[in-house]
């Protein structure tokens, strides 16, 4: 008989609804137009996923000057400037735009701030694609990013009363609060989002996390290095006082001999993370411990967005 190890498994976890369209977009596009489909950016951040795509014909590139004008492009879930659109256009190619639609949400409403004068401040990550994508919804310079309290504290606005904020979907819940609470100290007259605009998933996610973490040893979240989302659970899980915790791609990454003194393992996935690379750690543990797994439910998500029309139109 093998040693005891419980597991407790955050729900909600792995593919949200922007994850999910994203890929079937990819797979449609291929199934329309034959490969090879370029996409821009990785149409996700997770590297399972993309290395799928790509044995299935969709070939990855920075850039829209590496992507021949006869063929067909794909813009990532995080979001395109829109001077990606209009060289797309230039250049006369087919594209799809497969950006989540909670992102679009917040290009429009940065959009509809600008048009009424406000100035507008953007809590995000520097050079990660969602904020490159909405800071290029508007002429260079209009959309000021926040990235720290630090930053919120020492922001020197040139309106003062005619303040904006709009946020990166993927943060962390807490530290955005955090943020946000310092930019209201300063300026009681900021305009902020009804509810950030941090999407449903991130948050159920960290809040999932949440509810367990302080119960585990170590905690492992399934998700690519890339992945915001992926990278604030892990964060997440250790200010809520699990003893460890770790972001991993798949199991060949488990250092099994850090699992000697655990008694109780956490688990989730990010939203771009597939669940049968958790399928695949579990299956793991069950041929070295004797588990017993829990799982705890703290959100039930019923959403799902439709596909643009240009691909739902495939004939299967
Ligand atoms: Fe959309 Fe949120 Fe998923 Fe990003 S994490 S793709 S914003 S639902």
């Amino acid at each position: 008989m093998t040693r005891p190890l419980t597991i407790l498994l955050a729900s909600p976890r792995g593919f949200c609804a922007g994850v999910d369209r994203a890929i079937q977009i990819v797979e449609k596009a291929l199934e329309k137009w034959r490969p090879p489909v370029f996409v821009r950016h990785e149409i996700v951040h997770n590297k399972h996923v993309v290395s799928y795509l790509k044995e299935k014909g969709a070939v990855f590139v920075k850039e829209l000057d590496e992507c021949p004008t006869d063929r067909p492009v794909i813009f990532s879930a995080h979001g395109v400037p829109k001077s990606v659109f209009s060289e797309a256009q230039r250049r006369h190619m087919i594209f799809v735009d497969a950006t989540c639609p909670l992102v679009v949400k917040v290009h429009v409403e940065a959009e509809r701030l600008y048009q009424t004068g406000k100035e507008i401040l953007l809590i995000g990550h520097a050079n990660h694609p969602e904020v490159v994508g909405t800071l290029g919804q508007l002429p260079s310079g209009a959309i000021h990013l926040i990235e720290t309290i630090k930053d919120a504290a020492t922001y020197q606005p040139s309106k003062p009363d005619e303040l904006a904020v709009v946020t990166q979907t993927t943060l962390s819940v807490d530290d955005t609060a955090e943020i946000i609470n310092t930019l209201k100290e300063r300026f009681p007259n900021i305009a902020l989002p009804h509810k950030e605009d941090i999407c449903y998933a991130t948050t159920n996610r960290q809040a999932a996390v949440k509810a367990i973490a302080a119960r585990t040893d170590l905690f492992l979240v399934l998700g690519t290095d890339t992945s915001s989302n992926s990278q604030r659970l892990a964060e997440v899980a250790k200010k809520a006082g699990a003893g460890d915790a770790r972001l991993i791609d798949d199991v060949s990454h488990i250092d099994w001999g850090s699992l000697n003194n655990i008694k109780t393992l956490g688990l989730t996935a990010g939203a771009s993370a597939p669940e049968s690379l958790l399928q695949e750690v579990i299956s793991e543990c069950r041929n070295r411990f004797t588990v017993l797994l829990q799982e705890v439910d703290s959100a039930q998500e019923d959403i799902t967005f439709k596909l643009p029309h240009i691909v739902d139109s495939v004939v299967s």
